[in-house]
C-alpha cells in the first residue's frame, strides 16, 4: 500500500493510465533512402489529417472550429514543402525533417507580433506534436476521452489539463506532486473525482493497466490490491453513496439555525457544466464563477460572444439566483499557454489576476462587457479578485463606469445597479476592510489565498502544507474583522475559499455572522444539515472562545471536539 494525501473525497477503483509529459526531440539521423523517409512523413501526415477530418465531422461550435484550423495547417503546402526539402537536403530521418521543417514555420509566426498570429505558431506546434506522435508510434493520451474507470497517474496534473478531463470515464487521480489547496485539487472535488497527492515517484511504481484501488479521503492507493482489499473499499464507497443518500432529505429545507438564524449557501463553479451540480445540490446561487476556466478551457482567448454566451447560459440556468462571476484570476498556478506570461521566481506574488488586468485594459473590457450583456438575463454580480489596495478597487470600478457607458451609448441593455464585490484574499485587504467596503458592494473572502500570504505557506506547496491551516488564529482574526466591517458598513460578507464547506469550521464562520458560504457543490447538502443543527447564540459563544486562544493547535482541539460535528 501506498500512502499519499487525500485531497479529494472518494474511493476509486479502477486501471492505470500514464499520463508522461515527455518532450519529443528526436535525432538527426543520416538515412540513404530518401524516398523511404518522405514516404514515411507523408503516410504520417495524411494519417493524422485523416483523424483530424473526422474529428471535424463529428465535432460543434467552437471544437469543429479549432479542428478545421487545424485541417488548414496540415493542408499548407509549406509545412510540407519544408519539411520535404529538410529529408532531401540533409538525407535525414523523417522526424528529425518534421521536428526542423515545422519549427521553421512555427519561427517564422512567432516572430509576427500579433497575438492572433501567435496563437498559430501554438497551434502548428500541436500538430508538429501529432504528425511526430504517428511516425514515432506514440500513444497519445486524450484526457478528454479516457477509458471507462481510467485511474489517471501522473507527476502533476495542471490546472489546464484538470480542465480538459473526461468526467464521465475518470475514476480518480494519483499525483507525485500536488497538495490539497491546489487549483487541481479544487476541480476533483468539485466533480467529485476521488484525489490522492503527494506519491512519491508514483509514475515509476504503477504501470499502465494496473488495477488499483484508492481512498481520496485517507491517501491510501493499492496495486493490484488483494479480493480482500477491494471488498473493503467497495463497502466504503457503498457507505458513502448511502450518506449522501441521506442528504436528499435536506434539498427543500432553509439554510437556517434551529433558532431562526438564515445563511446563504452558495455553490463554486468553473463553468456552465457545473451548474447542474450546483442544482442537484439546490446551491442557492453562484458565490463564486471562476471565470479563468473558460480561458483556459480555449485554445485562444474567448471572444466576447463566447464569454457572453457562457455567462447568459448561468444566468438563464439560475433565474433569480445571484450568480457572482470573478474577472480572470490568472497566474499563480494556472497559467495561459497562448498568453506567454513571463516566468516568475515568485508567480503566487507577481503578475496575477487584477494586476494583469490593470495593465491589459482592452483584455479586461472584453470580459466586462460580456458580463455586463449578460447581466440582462439574470442577476450578475461582477467580483474582483486579488484586490490589495483601495487604487486597485478605483481604478477597477472607473474602467467599469466607462464600460457601461460605451454600452449605454450604443443602447446595450444591461443590470445597470449590477453589485461590484471584491475578495478578500490578501491581508493587505482584510485590513483595509474598512475602507473598501464603503467602496464596494459585497466581500468574499478568499481564504485560500488568504492563509498563504497570511502565513507565508504556498497553498500548492506539500512540504509546508503542515503550516497551512484556516484555524490559524491570525487568519481567524482577519476574517473576524473582515465581517465586523462589512456589517458596520451594511454590505454582505461571504466566503469562497475551501474554509466556507469544512463541516468543522462552519459553526465558529456562523458565530462570526459570516452571511453566505460559497462552497463545492457536493459540500452544500451537509453543510445545511449542520447548520440545521446549531444554534446561533452557541456560534456566537463558540467564536467568543476561539478568538480567545492563540494556537492553531488549540483552535482545532476546540472546534473538532463540538458536539455537532
Ligand atoms: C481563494 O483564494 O480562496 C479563492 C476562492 O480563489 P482561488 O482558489 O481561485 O484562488
Ligand atoms: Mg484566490
Amino acid at each position: 500500500m501506498l500512502k499519499g494525501n487525500g485531497i479529494s473525497d472518494g474511493i476509486g477503483l479502477g486501471k492505470v493510465i500514464l499520463l508522461k509529459k515527455e518532450k519529443i526531440k528526436p535525432e538527426k539521423i543520416k538515412i540513404d533512402n530518401v524516398e523511404a523517409e518522405k514516404e514515411i512523413f507523408q503516410k504520417a501526415l495524411k494519417a493524422v489529417e485523416e483523424e483530424t477530418a473526422s474529428l471535424v465531422e463529428k465535432l460543434t461550435g467552437t471544437e469543429k472550429e479549432i479542428m478545421q484550423a487545424y485541417l488548414m495547417i496540415l493542408q499548407d503546402p509549406n509545412l510540407v514543402e519544408e519539411t520535404i526539402k529538410i529529408i532531401e537536403q540533409e538525407k535525414c530521418n523523417a522526424a528529425y525533417g518534421v521536428d526542423k521543417g515545422f519549427q521553421k514555420i512555427i519561427k517564422m509566426f512567432e516572430e509576427i507580433d500579433d497575438p492572433y498570429m501567435a496563437a498559430r505558431s501554438r497551434d502548428i506546434a500541436d500538430m508538429k506534436k501529432k504528425v511526430l506522435n504517428k511516425i514515432l508510434n506514440k500513444e497519445e493520451i486524450n484526457l478528454s476521452k479516457l477509458p471507462p474507470n481510467s485511474i489517471l497517474v501522473t507527476k502533476e496534473l495542471t490546472t489546464s489539463d484538470t480542465a480538459k478531463l473526461d468526467l464521465k470515464n475518470i475514476e480518480g487521480i494519483i499525483t507525485e506532486e500536488g497538495g490539497a489547496n491546489s487549483h487541481m485539487a479544487i476541480m476533483a472535488r468539485t466533480h467529485g473525482i476521488p484525489a490522492v497527492g503527494g506519491i512519491k515517484q508514483a509514475m515509476g511504481q504503477m504501470q499502465e493497466n494496473d488495477f488499483i484501488a484508492m481512498n481520496g479521503g485517507t491517501g491510501e492507493v493499492f496495486i493490484n490490491p488483494s479480493e480482500e482489499e477491494c471488498t473493503r473499499l467497495r463497502e466504503i464507497k457503498e457507505k458513502l453513496k448511502w450518506e449522501k443518500e441521506q442528504l436528499e432529505n435536506y434539498k427543500n429545507e432553509k439554510s437556517m439555525t434551529k433558532d431562526g438564524h438564515q445563511v446563504e449557501l452558495l455553490a463554486n463553479i468553473g463553468g456552465v457544466q457545473d451548474v447542474s451540480i450546483a442544482l442537484k445540490n439546490t446551491a442557492e446561487g453562484i458565490g463564486l464563477f471562476r471565470s479563468e476556466f473558460l480561458y483556459m478551457d480555449s485554445e485562444d482567448f474567448p471572444t466576447e460572444k463566447e464569454q457572453f454566451e457562457a455567462y447568459k447560459k448561468v444566468a438563464e440556468k439560475m433565474p433569480n439566483q445571484k450568480i457572482i462571476i470573478r474577472t480572470l484570476d490568472i497566474g499563480g498556478d494556472k497559467e495561459l499557454k497562448y498568453m506567454k506570461l513571463p516566468k516568475e521566481k515568485n508567480p503566487f506574488l507577481g503578475y496575477r489576476a487584477i494586476r494583469i488586468y490593470l495593465d491589459n485594459i482592452p483584455l479586461f473590457k472584453v470580459q466586462l462587457r460580456a458580463i455586463l450583456r449578460a447581466s440582462h438575463y439574470g442577476n450578475l454580480a461582477i467580483m474582483l479578485p486579488m484586490i490589495s489596495s483601495l487604487e486597485e478597487l478605483r481604478e477597477a470600478k472607473q474602467i467599469i463606469e466607462e464600460v457601461k457607458e460605451e454600452l449605454r451609448n450604443k443602447q446595450v441593455p444591461f443590470q445597470e445597479d449590477i453589485e461590484v464585490g471584491i475578495m478578500i484574499e490578501i491581508p493587505s485587504a482584510a485590513i483595509l476592510a474598512e475602507e473598501l467596503a464603503k467602496e464596494c458592494d459585497f466581500f468574499s473572502i478568499g481564504t485560500n489565498d488568504l492563509i498563504q500570504y497570511t502565513v507565508a505557506v504556498e497553498r500548492g506547496n506539500e512540504k509546508v502544507a503542515n503550516l497551512y491551516s484556516h484555524f490559524h488564529p491570525a487568519v481567524i482574526r482577519l476574517i473576524k474583522y473582515v465581517i465586523e466591517s462589512a456589517h458596520k458598513n451594511h454590505i454582505l460578507c461571504g466566503m469562497c475559499g475551501e474554509a466556507a464547506g469544512d463541516l468543522a469550521f462552519i459553526p465558529l464562520l456562523v458565530g462570526l455572522g459570516l452571511d453566505e458560504f460559497s462552497m463545492n457543490a457536493n459540500k452544500i447538502l451537509g453543510a445545511r444539515k449542520l447548520i440545521r443543527e446549531l444554534n446561533f447564540e452557541d456560534c456566537k459563544k463558540l467564536a467568543d472562545t476561539v478568538l480567545k486562544l492563540s494556537t492553531t493547535d488549540e483552535i482545532k482541539k476546540v472546534l473538532h471536539s463540538i458536539e455537532f460535528c
